[in-house]
Formats: C-alpha cells, sequence, structure tokens
C-alpha cells in the first residue's frame, strides 16, 4: 500500500531481482542509509546503482513519474539523453540515437542487469558519461 496516497497495488518481484531483493544483507544497508525508502528498493554500493526489485509490475505511480535509470551527457556535460523505465531511451541526440538503433537490437535478450552493464559500455566507449 501506498503509505501517501493509500492506493493498494499488487506487485511481484522481477524473477532476475529475487535474490537481489531476498539478500538481507543488501536490504540491511539499503535501509540502513535510506530509512524511507520504498521497501522494494536496493541499493547496490559497490555498483553504485539502485534497482527497483518490483520494475515490470510497479504501480502506476511509479510508472507515471517518468523518472531516469540512467542520465547520459556528452563529453561536454550537457544532458544528451535517459534511460527510462526498463529499456527506453529518450533523447534528441542523433550519435546517441543511430547507436541505439545500430546496436541496441544486439542487446535485446539480456537480463535487465546485463543490459544495463552493456548499455554503460556501449554508451561509454562512444564517449559520453553514464550517471546512474
Ligand atoms: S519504482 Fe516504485 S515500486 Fe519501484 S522501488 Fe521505486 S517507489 Fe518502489
Amino acid at each position: 500500500m501506498n503509505r501517501y496516497s493509500g492506493e493498494r497495488t499488487t506487485v511481484t518481484i522481477d524473477p532476475d531481482k529475487t535474490a537481489l531483493f531476498l539478500d538481507k544483507n543488501l536490504k540491511k544497508s539499503t535501509f540502513l542509509d535510506r530509512p524511507e525508502a520504498c521497501p522494494f528498493f536496493r541499493f547496490i554500493p559497490e555498483e553504485e546503482k539502485g534497482y527497483c526489485s518490483v520494475h515490470a509490475t510497479r504501480p502506476e505511480i511509479c510508472r507515471d513519474y517518468g523518472c531516469w535509470r540512467m542520465l547520459i551527457l556528452d563529453s561536454s556535460g550537457r544532458r544528451a539523453g535517459r534511460i527510462m523505465e526498463s529499456r527506453h531511451l529518450g533523447s534528441d541526440d542523433p550519435v546517441l540515437l543511430a547507436i541505439f538503433a545500430e546496436r541496441a537490437h544486439l542487446l535485446e535478450k539480456l537480463s535487465d542487469f546485463d543490459w544495463d552493464d552493456a548499455v554503460i559500455r556501449m554508451i561509454r566507449s562512444a564517449g559520453y558519461l553514464v550517471r546512474t
């Protein structure tokens, strides 16, 4: 239940995030640093990345928020794009769009974890900066 809106939503742990969600040490460290965090959020310090463990079935309010998971900056620090939702690129940078148009289909079969890592490597090798 959303403690702010009172809205109830049934969610399911994403199959590829079950171990992440059940990891007791990760749960402890996530909420030690972020006591107000959503119960489905997990943060991996080594990766400096946060994950929604119910991403596929997350509530409507989370989908509507339209936040980004990865911020992509060009070499001068200008915003070039964002990865939103699971794998959506929001960008008006023609080079970045061309990179994704040419190569993103090669990553389709990867898990969400592996997709993130592969996309970050792909973007960085093209000279962009990535913030997660
Ligand atoms: S996207 Fe929504 S359900 Fe997922 S961690 Fe964030 S607040 Fe929780």
